[in-house]
This record gives structure tokens, C-alpha cells and sequence, in this order.
């Protein structure tokens, strides 16, 4: 049977497929070749309802959604100390691509932009690049990631190879980070899980799910697993909240107001803690790099179900 809940989110994806602004992510070649018309909604509660909308079903790569999650899988294997060591807090207000450090630490400014992202993915299982293979790394990222969809998830090799073979920038990155002593080790083995990470497949139900595993203090609301211990869980909220929509962060959190993260696949996840998790799919994205069918619904859904956490009532 329906539930109001259901009506209203067809209802609210049918206002989507209004919105036809944007353009599909194409620095990535095999992204590019996404059908820009698919969108999809979820909605899960932390006592493990789910309610969705449109294309809940279609894979797509969770790209700078695994962000951080990665980070959450660092702090718990490296320990904060060594994290914040490595990784500052601080919003950027830079693109998710920007080439910038923090002048007097050389740290990268959060592990939102991809400079604090890739130095997540040294530091998960330890040693910040070195003394861990990357197939050590890449099997804990996968499955830290799984832990939290509550189901089995899994690289999509054609976009890993893809994103390899245009990914120069993000080496760049990795070699400043080297050079700095952010990094150590070899940097391109990290980048290589780097790329390997953002293409793991994911589709839309999955993502509510990992947000609602959030909002539910680190345990999946359907399997029971623990997959982040909750006294990590409030570090990782925070750094969505300030640095997860990149430079549209002040403008997300004015008019949505939850922790949330997006990615160039199309993917955007936000959260209420202690009550839900949403995930919206939709390939077209905004200069930013975020969906635009994703800021609207979440938009919406934050104003028609009166979840903006600064909100008068
Ligand atoms: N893999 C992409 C990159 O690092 C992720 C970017 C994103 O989703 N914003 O360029």
C-alpha cells in the first residue's frame, strides 16, 4: 500500500523532471555516457523504512560521495591525532578540484576537496600511503563502504580506467601532497585507489541507506552492523555540514540545512540525525559539481518536511 509518504515523493519527482538545467559530468569520459534524464529519490527512516521514487535502482559511481566515508574509515584506523594531523576542518569555499593547502601547515583544508579526500584514502588502514599495500586499502574501502549500504558493493572497473586515464590533476595533487610530507609512499598508488573508490556502484536506495546508517549513529538500520563507531560519527557530520557541498556550501546549508555530500555521478546524500537519510540521483550537475535535480529535491524535501535543523518551529 501507499503511504502519504510515497505519494509525496512522486509527487515531488515529477516537480524534478521540471528542473532541465545543468549538464552531465564529462571530464570523466565514461560518465559522460549516463542517460541525463534518469532521477530518483529515497527516503529512509533510522527504524529501517524505506520510501522511494523514479530510478531508485539504476547504478551509477558514488564518486566524492565516498569522501566521507573514507575519512570515517581513516579516523577510526589512524586515530584522529594523526588524521587531523594530516587533514584540517576548515570550510575552503574552493571547488572540489582546487590545487590549495594550507600555507603555514601545508595540510589540505578538509577532507571534502579532493586534496583532503585523497589523503583519507592514505591514512585508511593506517600509514599515509606507505606500508600498506593498495589492494589492503582498496579491500577496506570497499568494504567499509558495503557496511554501510548493507549490501555487497563493488568497483566499476570501466570508470576506474577511465578516471585513471584523464585523472593528471588529482596526480597533481598527490605530488604536491608528497611533497609537502602529507603524503608518503608512492603518491600514484594512492591515487590509484583514490580512483578506484570513487567508482564504486552505487544506486540511489543504497546511498539513503548509508546516510540514514549516519543519522542512526553509525548502525545500518536494516542489518544491525555497526559500520562507524558512534564517537566518530559527530567529526564526520561536521565536516559534511561546513565542506560537503564545496563552494555551494553556505547557499546548501540556507536553504537545506543537513549535513550532505555530492558527487559527480549525479549522487547527492543529506541527513537528519537521529531521524533519516535521503539520497536523490539525477546526472545533471550545476557549476559546482552538484546535482541539480539533487539541490532542488533537497530543497523541497527539507521545506515541505520541516528539516532544516535551524528552523524556528
Ligand atoms: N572522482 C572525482 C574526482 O576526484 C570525484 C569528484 C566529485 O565527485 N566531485 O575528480
Amino acid at each position: 500500500m501507499r503511504s502519504p509518504i510515497d505519494d509525496y515523493l512522486h509527487g515531488l519527482l515529477e516537480r524534478c523532471r521540471a528542473q532541465d538545467g545543468g549538464a552531465v559530468a564529462d571530464y570523466i569520459p565514461e560518465l559522460a555516457r549516463v542517460d541525463p534524464e534518469l532521477t530518483g529519490i529515497c527516503l529512509a527512516t533510522i527504524d529501517g523504512h524505506v520510501y522511494e521514487a523514479g530510478d531508485t535502482h539504476v547504478p551509477f559511481t558514488i564518486q566524492s560521495i565516498s569522501k566521507p566515508f573514507a575519512y570515517a574509515m581513516a579516523l577510526e584506523d589512524a586515530g584522529v591525532a594523526a588524521v587531523e594531523a594530516r587533514i584540517d576542518v576548515e570550510p575552503s569555499g574552493d571547488a572540489f578540484n582546487s590545487i590549495s593547502l594550507d600555507p603555514a601547515s601545508g595540510r589540505p583544508l578538509n577532507p571534502m576537496i579532493n586534496a583532503g579526500a585523497i589523503t583519507s584514502t592514505s591514512l585508511v588502514s593506517g600509514g599515509a600511503g606507505a606500508g600498506v599495500s593498495g589492494e589492503e586499502r582498496l579491500g577496506r574501502i570497499v568494504a567499509g563502504l558495503s557496511r554501510f549500504a548493507g549490501r555487497p558493493l563493488a568497483v566499476d572497473e570501466d570508470v576506474a580506467a577511465s578516471e585513471s586515464a584523464t585523472g593528471h590533476r588529482n596526480r597533481a595533487i598527490g605530488w604536491m601532497l608528497r611533497s609537502r610530507g602529507i603524503l608518503d609512499g608512492d603518491p600514484d598508488a594512492t591515487l590509484e585507489v583514490y580512483f578506484r573508490q570513487c567508482a564504486v556502484g552505487v544506486d540511489c536506495r543504497d546511498l539513503s541507506l548509508m546516510a540514514a546508517t549516519l543519522a542512526n549513529g553509525g548502525v545500518h538500520p536494516l542489518t544491525g552492523e555497526r559500520a562507524l563507531a558512534r564517537e566518530h560519527v559527530q567529526q564526520v557530520l561536521s565536516v559534511m555540514t561546513t565542506c560537503g557541498m564545496y563552494d555551494a556550501a553556505g547557499n546548501w546549508m540556507v536553504r537545506v540545512g543537513l549535513p550532505a555530500k555530492s558527487g559527480v555521478g549525479g549522487g547527492i546524500l543529506a541527513l537528519l540525525p537521529g531521524q533519516l537519510g535521503l539520497a536523490v540521483f539525477s546526472p545533471r550537475l550545476d557549476a559546482w559539481g552538484n546535482s541539480v535535480r539533487g539541490v532542488f529535491a533537497c530543497g523541497e524535501l527539507s521545506r515541505d518536511l520541516d528539516l532544516h535543523f535551524l528552523r524556528a518551529s
